[in-house]
């Protein structure tokens, strides 16, 4: 059976999924990150009974040139196209950044479907954003577009990528488990025992939440200034905590966005855990 393979690389499982070329998903599993990933792909590949017609891969980290540099996740200056042709002899292999790829599986089948443009907030341990306009990832020319998480909104909070006070010191769990730190009540919980007890009516827990929501409306105002889209989505992170997060980054995205932008909706993600591979399947098809 001809299928379409969706690859995404993360830095302890690699999740593959099998998908017809209506993007049905026919089957998932996943296998673990080793040295070898393109082999073990490959490998993993040689039981099912599916003749591929191509490959998307989403890996952690900005790709330029098909190339990703990812220590974290065995890819250090690795040009993905190539080693996976390796393993694989098929030429139709496309490589993308991870937050990309969940950016395209929001729009084309997620809480971006049927929308001209969308941006996509995922938020973990750190956050990535994709942005996707009629149908296609922006992706900038050095591979960092739409890159927000690295906005700067404070003075403090050391980055990974060695900058002071960027959007993800203060938005992603380690964020918000750093400022939670400074509280003797808040010290050492999880961002949803925090994110329960403001909806419980906690003054304290609500005011940490609300100030994170007002730094993602921040950013999220900037997103539409520059690009406009209809929507933006998050997923992941504090958004797990639901309407009490998404209202109140539409609370302050209403205050402080330019009124010409005021209709953009947002959002909260839905594509669900399978995002990576479906984001990657679609982008053998952009
Ligand atoms: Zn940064």
């Amino acid at each position: 059976m001809k299928a379409i393979c969706g690859i995404d690389v993360g830095g302890t499982t690699i999740k593959i999924g099998l998908f017809d070329e209506e993007m049905n998903l026919l089957e998932k599993y996943a296998i673990k990150t080793t040295e070898n990933i393109f082999k073990d792909v490959a490998d993993s590949l040689k039981d099912k009974n599916y003749e591929i017609l191509s490959y998307g891969v989403g890996v952690p980290g900005p790709v330029v040139d098909n190339v990703v540099d990812c220590p974290n996740a065995n890819l250090k200056n690795v040009n993905v196209k190539e080693e996976l042709k390796k393993y694989v002899h098929n030429d139709n292999i496309f490589v993308g950044n991870d937050a990309n790829m969940a950016a395209l599986a929001e729009a084309k089948c997620g809480a971006g479907k049927g929308y001209k443009s969308c941006a996509t907030i995922t938020i973990g341990t750190g956050i990535g954003c994709g942005i996707v306009v009629d149908g296609k990832i922006l992706n900038g020319d050095f591979g960092a577009g739409g890159e927000i998480g690295h906005i700067k909104v404070t003075d403090e909070g050391q980055c990974g990528c060695g900058n002071i006070g960027c959007l993800e010191t203060t938005c992603a769990s380690k964020g918000i488990a750093r400022i939670a730190s400074k509280s003797d009540r808040l010290r050492g919980l999880s961002t949803k025992d925090i994110v329960d007890m403001a909806r419980e009516g906690d003054e304290e827990a609500f005011k940490l939440i609300d100030s994170v929501c007002y730094y993602l409306a921040y950013a999220a105002s900037i997103m539409a200034c520059v690009v406009n889209p209809s929507a933006i989505i998050f997923g992941g992170g504090i958004s797990n905590g639901g309407a009490i997060i998404i209202d109140n980054i539409q609370k302050h995205f209403d205050k402080i966005a330019f009124k010409n932008v005021k209709n953009t909706k947002i959002l909260k993600a839905s594509a669900g855990n399978d995002a990576g591979i479906i984001g990657a399947a679609y982008l053998t098809k952009c």
